[in-house]
């Protein structure tokens, strides 16, 4: 098990060496950005599973020299840190270059399998690219994203995920709620590990440069080592209808278990598919098809739940558009868009058939999903706690009063009042629909169980375990990570982890809604 030089600093054009200061970076795919050391590196938390597959032995874990590697105070080996360039559509505006500006890629590693491991760590003080900022990273967004990432694994979501997290020793100024009040908060580095980092914007900005050479290359690399089987004359244009398909079972993923990502910007989404950059992410609580987590999207909820997979369309279109002076021939840029919808659409029937423990999927059940979803919204239902609900329920043969069952995911049972009327004659429409479903009743519960989490980190339960890691006590964070290893799995003792947004939840910053500051 061996640290190697990145493919990524191998294959392209660079930086000569590691200069100071911020900078506009051009002709250059990435830049030489040692990481700055901290004042008292501790690991908080692991991820004992991917520890163990990248030959971290628990041992090792524990040490001094584990938590320095990790907090960028110990270069290990030869391996050359690196930040890379990218650019992105912010909010629907091109942005030009930025680049990883707290992120440095420290190396890769090789797995068991002979896999190859980008090791990232994020918050390790300044790069070319942090413009304006400082490099760093709070304790309460690291241990968002360490959390987050290793529980979209869990839940089976394509993901970046998460080694471990460091606390740093050093405070870090943020001022959470942008009222003009900087405070110093605990800062923290989470190291981040995928095959691969390279989002949509990273060929974006050598598109909008006319760099193309440059913007070959990129494109090239990542075909030739993240896409192994793509090859022959068209690879070019089968890759991007990979890449489409992709962003289209993922945008499925996301559908289903409840998840807003907040910050859909072509800088966010990675060209391998998977969910990337967990800032101001949240999970539906009550059914709102126009929740969005993020405090600075509120005007426009850009980035609403319902509106991701329309989202996920525009940025493959301007990734198509960075992408036109390598595939002159529209037709193949239109074939890779066509890819995406067909992509998103099979997988969202199939996920809505598991939601509803349904075997296949007929043209009638879009409208039974939606008229399901309007109730769901006007009556105020937990999201994640009502197909647990129903799935026990269409084991019992729906012998029960539907609506009596439903109680524990309301949260206004009086407001609801009116809105709860329809539940019945929707029940009374599922259930015909599951007398032509030819599956045993156990059979539907276990597929329904199966798609549909009983554990998800909601933003209340990541707060908690927040708020204990800042006064020192790091016990919430591990029995939170323990219950969101098996997210699918009801864990006696765990119904505190499971249960919908509580009162005082409702309205408090970082449970309600999340500020980018962090
Ligand atoms: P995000 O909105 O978190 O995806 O970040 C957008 C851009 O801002 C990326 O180029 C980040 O590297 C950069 N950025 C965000 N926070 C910081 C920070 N504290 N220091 C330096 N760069 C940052
Ligand atoms: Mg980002």
């Amino acid at each position: 098990m061996i640290w190697a030089i990145s493919r990524y600093a191998l294959a392209l054009p660079g930086e000569s060496e590691a200069r100071p200061g911020t900078r506009s970076v051009r002709g250059a795919a990435w830049s030489p950005a040692p990481p700055t050391p901290v004042a008292a590196p501790r690991t908080l938390a692991v991820s004992a599973e991917l520890c163990a597959r990248l030959g971290f032995d628990a041992e090792e874990v524990a040490t001094p020299g584990f938590a320095a590697i990790f907090g960028g105070n110990a270069p290990v080996g030869s391996i050359l840190p690196i930040a890379t360039n990218y650019g992105g559509h912010q909010f629907g505006h091109w942005a030009g270059q930025l680049g990883d500006g707290r992120a440095i890629l420290l190396g890769e590693r090789i797995d068991r399998e002979g896999a190859r491991w980008e090791l990232q760590l994020k918050g390790a003080g300044p790069t070319p690219y942090s413009r304006h900022a400082d490099g760093r990273a709070v304790l309460r967004s690291s241990l968002r994203e360490f959390v987050g990432s290793e529980a979209m694994h869990a839940l089976g979501v394509p993901t970046t995920r998460a080694l471990c997290l460091v606390d740093t020793g050093e405070d870090v100024v943020r001022d959470l709620l942008y009222s003009g009040h900087p405070r110093p908060e605990p800062g923290a580095i989470v190291c981040r590990a995928a095959p691969s980092f390279l989002r949509f914007g990273h060929l974006e900005l050598p598109a909008s440069r006319g760099e193309v050479d440059l913007l070959v290359r990129i494109v090239d690399h990542a075909i030739a080592a993240h896409f192994p089987s793509i090859t022959g004359a068209n690879a070019r244009a089968d890759w991007f209808a990979e890449v489409a398909r992709r962003t289209g079972v993922l945008m499925a993923h996301w559908m289903r278990i409840g998840f807003v990502h907040g910050v859909m910007n072509t800088d966010n989404l990675s060209l391998l598919g998977l969910t990337l950059d967990y800032g101001p992410f949240g999970f539906l609580d009550d059914f709102d098809p126009d929740w969005t987590p993020n405090t600075t999207d509120l005007p426009g909820r850009r980035y609403r739940y319902a509106a991701q997979p329309q989202v996920a369309h525009w940025n493959l279109s301007a990734l198509a558009s960075a992408l036109s002076t390598l595939l002159p021939d529209t037709a193949a840029l239109t074939a890779g868009m066509d890819a995406y919808v067909e992509a998103f659409e099979a997988a969202q029937a199939r996920m809505w058939a598991d939601k509803l423990g349904l075997a296949d999927w007929r043209d009638g059940d879009a409208s039974l999903v939606s008229s399901l979803l309007g109730t769901l919204h006007a009556a105020q239902v937990d999201f994640t706690l009502f197909f647990r609900l129903l799935g026990a329920q269409v084991e019992g043969g729906m012998a029960q009063d539907p609506v009596a069952a439903l109680a524990p995911a309301l949260y206004d049972p009086a407001g609801a009042g009116r809105a709860l009327d329809a539940f019945p004659s929707w029940f009374g429409r599922y259930a015909a629909r599951l007398a032509e479903d030819p599956q045993t009743p156990a059979q539907r519960r276990a597929r329904m169980d199966a798609a549909n989490p009983l554990y998800v980190p909601r933003n209340w339960l990541l707060q908690q375990a927040i708020e204990a890691a800042e006064a020192g006590d790091t016990g919430e964070l591990h029995a939170l990570m323990r219950v969101l290893g098996r997210p699918y799995e009801a864990q006696p003792g765990a119904e505190r982890f499971a249960a919908r947004r509580p009162d005082w939840a409702r309205d408090k910053p970082g449970c309600s809604a999340l500020s980018c500051s962090s």
